[in-house]
């Protein structure tokens, strides 16, 4: 029975010839096996057995018909509920027995069950049958229950093995379909496994790593120290991850592996090694560094531009100051001896050396806000409009503008550009206003989650859609010198300092109808202050 438990895949496969050797053996009349069967919420008979004779043939016929309900009454389901094994010495005066009248006719008088268990559960019943009344036969029984927890034994090996082979195939089938690969290693840390698609994705020959550990092999990025630290790690059985690794593949390119692993351990707790995936991140850290190198071009040709524009005007001013002197000398020394027209190219000079002054002196307030700029701390937005205010007060006077404001909040920015970037916004309100009435500047704020958005609104001569994203840039103007006075770098300064504070900055207009400029600043994060 041991040799066709062994020899047999199912337990289906099995037991006819256990019940046919068992009973032969024992002089049985006829044997079966029952289990659970889910799908037909009850009992069954699985498989059965019996001496060559139609009336036990009918019997056995009729057992298979048979479904019984769990429960604990009943010859089959006493054994299933308890899992203890039955006697039944006389089959026609038990009552429990359901089949009595069939095994009458099939001339079965007495009957033992037994249980196939593993363990304390149980997982199906025999019963077999005598041609006469016996009384319980200890011996029968205790070689019968030995029989059944051999079969348990069985079943749960398949079981296993069948877990086991499942396992196998959606792991297989994981390495397969993923475009990662799986490894293992000794608790020397040497590897003993890597899967092929090491191989696939790299390049790299995956046997040339096999009975080594990671650190025989060089990798361009890691340094004696690295190697000592992932080492330490792995001694004191920690689990890792994103390991990164540039080996030199096939072709001498540089190949970049990322590693992650875990330590495996035995049922008795002893380290074994570890096991874990790899990845192909050549990509990626090609794209990182592209993106590095393009970010450090620019970072390095913004500063060089904001170098230039501040040592250009810089540098500027003297030679400027020595055009404004010497005109101013010409002017005094020799006016009368000047005729008409060299005394108007003269004023012509001073007049393009004020501008140019002034344009100079707006480029170097320009190239400051990024150059100067201090650390943003949290401010009273309150305090520097009120800064803002005062310093306009000549213009607020003499064009009678009328200024109203919400409370303003508490902001993070640098407290000086705050002031400019107030006094710039609220200054071109006055400046663009209507011939006809005075102006009426309104300084607003509103909640926007995250942030804040400030508004300066005004009733002045408003601007053109098309001009909205123009009036921004660096000496862009609607309007000639002798209309409003400018140069065209208040707004450029606006949205500098804006975006240096990390917020945005947009207008609302319409001619003849009055603007609206509007910028974001974050908020002061809770504990801050
Ligand atoms: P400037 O004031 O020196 O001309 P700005 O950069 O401050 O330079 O403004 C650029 C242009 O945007 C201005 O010349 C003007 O045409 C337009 N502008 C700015 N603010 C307003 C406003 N409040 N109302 C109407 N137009 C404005």
């Amino acid at each position: 029975m041991t040799r066709l438990l062994a020899d047999s895949e199912t337990l289906r496969a099995a037991m006819p010839g256990i019940l046919a050797a068992f009973c032969e053996s024992l002089g049985l009349a006829c044997g079966a096996r029952w289990s659970m069967d889910a799908t037909a919420g009850g009992f069954r008979c699985e498989e059965a057995w019996g001496t060559d004779d139609p009336r036990i043939a009918a019997f056995l016929a009729e057992s298979r018909r048979s479904i019984y309900q769990p429960g604990h009454v009943g010859f089959i389901r006493r054994v299933l509920g308890t899992g203890q094994p039955t006697w039944i010495t006389d089959l026609a005066a038990d009552e429990s027995f359901l089949r009595g009248e069939q095994a009458a006719k099939a001339g079965l008088r007495s009957a033992f069950a037994l249980p196939i268990r593993l363990g304390e559960q149980v997982l199906g019943a025999m019963e077999f049958f005598h041609r006469e009344k016996r009384p319980p036969d200890e011996w029968l029984l205790e070689t019968g229950v030995a029989l059944g927890n051999r079969i348990g034994l069985f079943v749960a090996r398949r079981e296993a093995e069948r877990e086991l082979r499942e396992s196998e195939a959606r792991f297989r089938s994981l390495t397969a379909l993923s475009s990662d690969w799986y490894w293992e290693q000794d608790e020397q840390f040497r590897l003993t496994f890597i899967s092929s698609m090491l191989g696939e994705r790299t390049g790299l020959d995956a046997t040339s790593y096999i009975g080594r550990k990671r650190w025989d092999q060089p990798a361009l990025n890691l340094t004696e120290g690295d190697w000592d630290r992932h080492r330490a790690q792995l001694e004191r059985h920690e689990p890792f991850s994103d390991f990164e690794m540039e080996r030199t593949g096939p072709d001498g390119n540089s190949v970049w592996l990322s590693i992650s692993g875990g330590p495996v351990f035995d049922e008795g707790g002893y380290f074994r090694g570890y096991r874990g995936v790899g990845t192909d991140i050549t990509e990626r850290k090609r794209a990182q560094a592209v993106l590095r190198a393009a970010y450090d071009e620019l970072a390095r040709s913004n500063s060089e531009l904001q170098q230039f524009a501040y040592v250009a005007s810089h540098d500027l001013q003297e030679p400027l100051r020595m055009i404004g002197s010497y005109t101013q000398l010409l002017e005094r020394r020799y006016l009368d001896k000047l005729d008409q027209d060299a005394r108007e190219f003269m004023g012509f000079i001073v007049d393009g050396a004020t501008r140019m002054k002034q344009l100079i002196e707006d480029l170097l307030a320009y190239s400051r806000v990024g150059m100067r700029g201090r650390e943003l701390t949290p401010v009273q937005a309150q305090v520097a409009l009120d800064r803002a205010l005062l310093n306009l007060r000549a213009a607020i006077e003499s064009s009678g503008a009328a200024i109203t404001r919400d409370s303003l909040p508490e902001v993070n920015a640098d407290d000086t550009q705050l002031v400019q970037l107030l006094q710039n916004l609220i200054a071109n309100a006055i400046k663009f206003r209507k011939k006809e009435e005075p102006p009426r500047v309104h300084v607003g704020v509103e909640d926007a989650g995250s942030e804040w958005r400030f508004s300066v609104a005004d009733n002045g001569i408003g601007i053109e859609p098309q001009y909205f994203e123009r009036i921004f840039m660096v000496f862009q103007r609607l309007h000639t010198r002798d209309e409003y006075s400018g140069t065209g770098i208040g707004l450029a300064i606006c949205k500098k300092v804006v975006e240096r504070h990390r917020g945005r900055i947009w207008v609302e207009s319409a001619p003849g109808k009055g603007s609206t400029f509007y910028f974001t600043l974050s908020k002061v994060q809770k504990g801050q202050t």
